[in-house]
């Protein structure tokens, strides 16, 4: 095994209510004063924009959630809610203590699909940016479930020799084995089809 590749969130990071926290802070700063449910709707259809195009664009995603919400949003908010964004992130010694392990063995990427700004801004927070080589998010990659996602790997190593950890058996697991990778799938559930592991730290007693 030469390269890691991980997912991020819910595979580094868990995925929290302080995403919406953020976009009601990004909306209350520009002065647009939703309803709870018009909020609610805008955080399912940024969710929801990545189901619709090969990569991210912040015209496409604009005119996604606008046209979805039915709102009016401007490319000012897209710039900053990656940037509040950034902040949504927290320290986990445990999953420090594991990159730090691996990275001395291999080389660590992430696929991401996220603004890569935003995740490189969480990563950072969270004290791990340091051990990733590069972070691939989907505005300079592809959208998962692609397997155009995982083929920026396989331009610089070859399938066999790498190993993707992710939480999603649709968007990281699936396609990351049909490209030939090896696999570990971050999971609470009991599965005999793939390694899995609960949490990161186990991946110092398998890699
Ligand atoms: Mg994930």
């Amino acid at each position: 095994m030469k390269a890691v590749i991980f997912d991020l969130d819910n595979t580094l990071i868990d995925w929290k209510d302080e995403f919406i926290f953020a976009l009601e802070n990004v909306l209350k700063e520009l002065g647009l004063s939703f309803s709870k449910e018009k909020i609610e709707m805008i955080n399912n259809a940024i969710d929801e924009v990545e189901n619709h195009y090969e990569k991210l664009t912040k015209k496409d995603f604009l005119e996604f959630v606008n046209r979805m919400c039915k709102v009016n949003l401007s490319k000012e908010f897209v710039d900053k809610l990656i940037d509040a964004q950034k902040e949504c992130s927290y320290f986990d010694e445990e999953v420090r203590d594991t990159l730090e392990y691996l990275s001395k063995k291999y080389k660590l990427y992430l696929i991401t699909n996220w603004f890569t700004e935003t995740q490189e801004g969480r990563l950072e927070k969270a004290g791990i940016l340091k051990y990733f080589t590069k972070v691939y998010g989907a505005d300079i990659n592809y959208y998962k479930p692609s397997i155009k996602a995982f083929e920026v790997i396989l331009k610089m190593y070859e399938a066999k020799d790498c190993v993707y950890v992710g939480d999603s058996l649709k968007k990281d697991i699936l396609p990351a084995l049909n490209v030939g990778m090896n696999v570990i799938w971050k999971t609470t559930e009991e599965n005999e089809n793939y390694q899995t592991i609960k949490l990161i730290k186990e991946l110092k007693n398998i890699l």
